[in-house]
């Protein structure tokens, strides 16, 4: 059955780790219909989370898009077909060290449900998933979740919503009772009493708002209408003139409010006892933008740099995004993309216009919780998975071969956590290699390095639980048996400052074909996390253009190896202004060389230092223990940058080296007696004090005990 466009929504379901994201997930397959079992977190069977580690650990890592079908429970009376919305879920991460899956999957979706738990309103990972998605500019709805948890408090989390990311979140809905008394729910629309009865809440029972809780149910009526009001002229003049508002007018003034981040609304329930969750698929069909409501999308024609504005139309040349790649135990590689535009069609040729290689698309197919469903097609602003691609990875566009086209590339932190592995026996490393590849093409905060001191194989993300769930991956999926050193800070090196003319000379002329390499580059720092930017300014020929290439390569070779302390050189700029060649003797091996000799004496004239990583770090603490743990947060070089109360809690932030951060979760489980929690996400790189960095690149490691959250 196909549904217009007008009836599909794109979404993710956001949250900060525990606040209930897989169950509310879990909870939406259900009712959905797609999933004919409640799973449960704690007891591992959840239908989402497939990948055996995911569910031991019970958190989210794929971003796997599952589509789901749904009438809007108003329609109760009318199921008819035309009333029938189909709603694409992508899945996205519950953990920050797994941003490269929270940026891609933002980028892809068109509208978000933020899941908070009501004990704690915001969390710091929702704060920060909340400013990505400022970024990529998605309408969202808010569930306070757990409000049957003892210490819910709904009237708090919406406060701390208002406060920390929103002035405009209005709630659509409030609970009847909180903690245990919590009994349902009342719809401020409606102004009715909703409860949730059958075994898995799936019936629905509208009662009148029972009388002590009337006055707040009005109360918050008011201020909805008020607001809406203030979304619409017309509604406006009917608010001030004490004129009843039409719910349906209501309705589209909210969802006008929602597409220009005006009116964020706010739902509330527990997804645990199965009430309330009707309503947020009500609010997603409500509310969310439709594919053909988001803003228009921009590419690059690869040949002439051109901007292309892309449109949803079906009828339109194909473009879309690859934004995952996946093993799937029926199809092998399964690769997960958005259509911005066009149609793609199982058995036809496209362009990876982001590589340059045509590749046949062998068969489409649309992702339910439980089973894969094949399809002829899948048409722009849909989301689906296509098999037989071989070259295609995370972030190419694909196109259609006679409108080439690149889509804008997204933009991944670097990973901060190094770890030597080793294979166990030589099959194993045969197995590595392969796995290493693999792993790096899914994520880009991945990354495979030797160690050029000591030719060790590294591999890097973006924090301890991110590579202990890769490596156990390695073992489980693939059976390659490795040996784990402890997690290492990634460092970087920087320079200081610019200097000009720095030759590089490759020249070896004695007797039968020479070398002959040949340049002269400036190098400049660049911003913090700017990492690379090479300039070609020959002119004339001086060096012919093939060679500048191999140039260009010599020069990034040696900046991953790095010169201090064998880590990888960054946020500079190479402008190559001179040279020569040899019309017999030049190659590229020789340039490459010479590129590599230049960047070398460049870098140690320009003054090298050391970049060590800085982590945003959230600490909550009992009051009594404030002196002690601040005093610890002290020595580990942190620089605390405020503080403040939640729920009787103190909240400490601060900005901390990560190398000081090694052992802080047994520490401060000793210093508060086992009361106190963190949060630690990396923020920037900063240079490293003078004697620690010499202390590094003497080969002293800093911290040297390990760190279990
Ligand atoms: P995620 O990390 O955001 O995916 O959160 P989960 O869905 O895994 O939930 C974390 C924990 O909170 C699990 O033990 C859930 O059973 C529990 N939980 C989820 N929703 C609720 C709820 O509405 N009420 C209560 N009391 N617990 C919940």
């Amino acid at each position: 059955m196909s549904i217009p466009l007008k009836r599909t929504r794109n979404i993710g379901i956001i949250a900060h780790i525990d606040a209930g994201k897989t169950t509310t997930t879990e909870r939406i397959l259900f009712y959905t219909g797609k999933s004919y079992k409640i799973g449960e977190v704690h007891e591992g069977t959840t239908v989402m989370d497939w990948m055996p580690q995911e569910r031991e650990r019970g958190i989210t890592i794929t971003a796997a898009a599952t589509t789901t079908f749904w009438i809007p429970t108003y329609f109760k009376e009318n199921q008819d077909e035309n009333n029938r919305y189909r709603i694409n879920i992508i899945d996205t991460p519950g953990h920050i060290d797994f941003t490269a899956e929270v940026e891609r999957s933002l980028r892809v979706l068109d509208g978000a449900v933020m899941v908070f738990d009501a004990v704690q309103g915001v969390e710091p990972q929702s704060e920060t998933v909340w400013r990505q998605a400022d970024k990529y500019k998605v309408p969202r709805l808010c569930f306070i979740n757990k409000i049957d948890r003892i210490g819910a408090n709904f009237a708090e989390s919406l406060l701390s919503i208002r406060e920390k990311l929103n002035k405009n979140a209005i709630p659509l809905a409030i609970p009847i009772g909180q903690e245990s008394q919590f009994s349902g729910l009342i719809d401020l629309l409606t102004m009715q009493a909703l409860y949730f009865e059958g075994k898995h809440g799936e019936k629905i029972v509208i009662k009148e708002i029972p009388d002590e809780f009337k006055q707040e149910a009005h109360k918050y009526h008011e201020e909805l209408i008020e607001k809406v009001a203030e979304l619409d002229d017309e509604l406006t003049q009917d608010y001030l003139e004490g004129k009843k508002i039409d719910i349906n007018k209501l309705k589209l003034a909210i969802r006008k409010g929602v597409l220009e981040y005006k009116f964020i609304p706010v739902y509330c329930g527990s997804a645990l006892k199965n009430k309330g969750v009707q309503l947020i698929l009500d609010g997603i069909c409500d509310y969310l933008p439709n594919p053909l409501e988001t803003p228009l999308v921009k590419g690059i024609d690869p040949k002439t740099n051109q901007e292309k504005i892309i449109s949803a139309d079906p009828q339109g040349p194909l473009v879309a995004l690859v934004f995952k790649l996946a093993a799937d135990p029926f199809f092998g590689q399964l690769i997960y993309i958005r259509i911005y535009s066009g149609t793609l069609k199982s058995g036809s040729y496209i362009l990876n216009s982001t590589r340059d290689k045509q590749e046949r698309i062998s068969k489409v197919v649309l992702m339910h919780a439980n089973h894969r469903e094949e399809v002829k097609q899948l048409i722009a602003g849909e989301i689906g998975a296509v098999i037989g691609l071989k070259e295609s990875k995370t972030g190419d566009t694909l196109c259609d071969p006679s409108f080439p086209v690149v889509l804008e590339q997204i933009k991944f932190p670097e990973p901060v956590i190094d770890m030597k592995i080793e294979p166990e026996t030589k099959d194993d490393e045969e197995k590595l290699a392969f796995v290493l590849r693999k792993f790096q093409d899914e994520d880009p905060t991945f990354k495979v390095k030797i160690d050029k001191d000591t030719g060790d194989t590294l591999i890097s993300g973006m924090g301890e639980l991110h590579l202990d769930i890769i490596t156990d991956r390695m073992k489980r999926e693939y059976n390659v048996k490795l040996k784990t050193g402890r997690p290492q800070v990634a460092y970087k090196e920087t320079i200081v400052k610019p200097v000009k003319n720095i030759e590089g000379k490759y020249i070896r002329q004695s007797g039968g074909r020479g070398q002959y390499g040949h340049v002269i580059i400036d190098i400049e720092p660049l911003e913090r996390g700017k990492g690379f930017e090479f300039v070609n300014k020959i002119k004339g020929g001086i060096i012919p253009d093939e060679y500048i290439g191999p140039i260009e390569k010599g020069i990034k070779e040696a900046m991953e190896k790095g010169i201090l302390a064998s880590y990888e050189l960054t946020d500079l700029k190479v402008t190559l202004h001179d040279g020569s060649y040899h019309e017999v003797d030049s190659s590229d091996i020789a340039f490459k060389i010479a590129g590599s000799i230049a960047l070398i004496e460049a870098a140690k004239k320009a003054g090298l230092i050391l970049l060590e990583p800085i982590m945003k770090l959230e600490t909550v603490i009992p009051a009594q223990f404030f002196g002690k743990v601040t005093g610890d947060i002290n020595s580990r070089r942190g620089r605390i940058e405020n503080m403040h109360e939640r729920y009787n809690m103190k909240v400490i932030d601060a900005k901390v080296p990560l190398a000081e951060m090694f052992g802080y979760a047994t520490s401060l489980r000793t210093l508060t007696e086992g009361r106190g929690s963190f949060y630690m996400e990396f923020d920037h790189y900063e240079p490293a004090p003078n004697n620690i960095a010499q202390q590094i690149i003497e080969g002293k490691s800093v911290s040297q005990t390990t760190n279990k959250k």
